[in-house]
């Protein structure tokens, strides 16, 4: 007999997930080449050749037993001490490697701080539309997450919704810019006024706050957007971060998480993290990863890769009528279901073989998703089965 929590947990497993596994299904039926998978955000240009060089020479001049062997559960310190000397070099910041924590990716890194922070009861505030998983991170330590919703104009959070929604109970506000799933960047105003909100709250229920910026997509910015990095904005921040997207590693799981300074009881907070990472089976990040992405901390994605199947899903699909949130960053597209019930329209794109995500996994009914880390001649071909679509919605 399971247990009840993940018999629960079973029950709500990821529609994500659920439609990746659809889309291989039906590829195996029609052919990869006919299926026009916009489902998993799993990245579409490969990872750096420096990192791949950088593996091998690891492999050929480390001594195995120090390269494939246990370290302090933080990570090693000359990676540690690598990352947050380029954060400082990046964004102006004074970390050491005393702030720095390696992770298993965001989500190890995201498990890790909500051990630390999170008792039963407490609550975690997510502005839909969000990655779904923070539900089951949270769950994971018996806390709930509250959903603040958009301002559907801009997909920017509601201020005032967020106001309401803290209470005693709220111990952590989770950002994701640029986001999963809109690829809405969060403008300085929204996290300046943010920052005061919080501020204001702490000091009324009488503990701190954190603010959680999740932030595998840093980098992933377009039409000369910068690349922001949120401890500036408020003191109680706590960065989670993910090689995942940037350098097209998922499967590598690695990242780190950043406990500034200035957070209220910060040695803390790190210990808590550090002894997180261990009891919950982690250890540490993976070791030749963490050696190999401190030799390629500047490298990048590339970018203009992402960008035209940008230009030319957004184009595309306005032009066929479909109403799209327009993608800052990230690889994903937000796009307004043209029926209420946009797991009809998931169907209804399912018979020209398009695989789309509800937007009720991320806490948002009435959209849907597109991730578009794919080739270009799935964007291209996927149009002309967007058209057929369009047409059955009389678009
Ligand atoms: N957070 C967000 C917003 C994501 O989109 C993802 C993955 O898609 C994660 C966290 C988890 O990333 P990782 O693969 O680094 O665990």
């Amino acid at each position: 007999m399971i247990s009840q929590k993940i018999q629960k947990a079973l029950q709500g497993s990821s529609a994500i997930r659920a439609m990746f596994v659809e889309g291989n299904e039906l590829a195996a039926r029609v052919g990869r080449e006919n299926v026009y998978d916009f489902s998993l955000g799993n990245p579409a240009t490969p990872a750096p050749a420096a990192l791949n060089e950088a593996i091998k020479q690891l492999v050929d001049e480390t001594d195995p037993l120090v390269l494939h062997g246990y370290m302090d559960n933080a990570g090693y310190p000359d990676v540690r001490q690598a990352v947050a000397e380029n954060l400082n070099k990046r964004f102006g910041t004074a970390f050491t490697s005393h702030n720095i924590v390696m992770t298993v990716g965001a989500a190890g890194g995201l498990n890790i701080i909500f051990k630390t922070i999170l008792d039963p009861g407490d609550e975690v505030i997510v502005f839909a539309p969000y990655f779904g998983e923070y539900k089951s991170y949270a769950a994971n330590f018996d806390a709930a997450v509250v959903e603040v919703a958009p301002d559907f104009e801009t997909f920017q959070p509601d201020l005032e919704a967020l106001e309401k929604a803290v209470n005693e109970k709220t111990k952590a506000v989770i950002v994701n810019t640029p986001n999963n799933p809109t690829g809405v960047i969060y403008h300085e105003e929204t996290m300046k006024k943010m920052a005061e909100i919080l501020e204001k709250k702490e000091k009324e229920i009488g503990h701190e706050i954190y603010l959680i910026s999740d932030e595998p997509y840093r980098e992933l910015v377009y039409d000369g957007n910068q690349e922001d990095f949120l401890t500036k904005y408020y003191r109680n921040t706590i960065v989670g971060y993910s090689f995942s997207k940037s350098l097209s590693l998922p499967g590598e799981r690695i990242g780190y998480v950043v406990v500034p300074d200035e957070v209220e009881n910060a040695d803390q907070v790190i210990d808590g993290i550090v002894v997180s990472n261990r009891t919950l089976g982690f250890v540490n990040a993976p070791s030749l990863l963490q050696k190999a992405v401190a030799k390629c901390l500047d490298e990048k994605t590339n970018l203009v890769f992402y960008d035209e199947n940008r230009k030319m899903l957004y184009e595309g699909l306005q032009k066929l009528g479909f109403h799209c949130i327009k993608p800052e960053g990230a690889f994903y597209m937000w796009v307004k279901s043209p029926e209420t019930d946009e797991e009809k329209f998931v169907a209804a794109g399912k018979k020209y073989n398009i695989i789309m995500v509800k937007g009720s996994a991320f806490g948002c009914a009435g959209y849907v998703r597109l991730a578009y880390c794919v080739s270009h001649e799935t964007v291209k071909n996927a149009l002309t089965a967007f058209e057929k679509l369009a047409e059955d919605y009389g678009l």
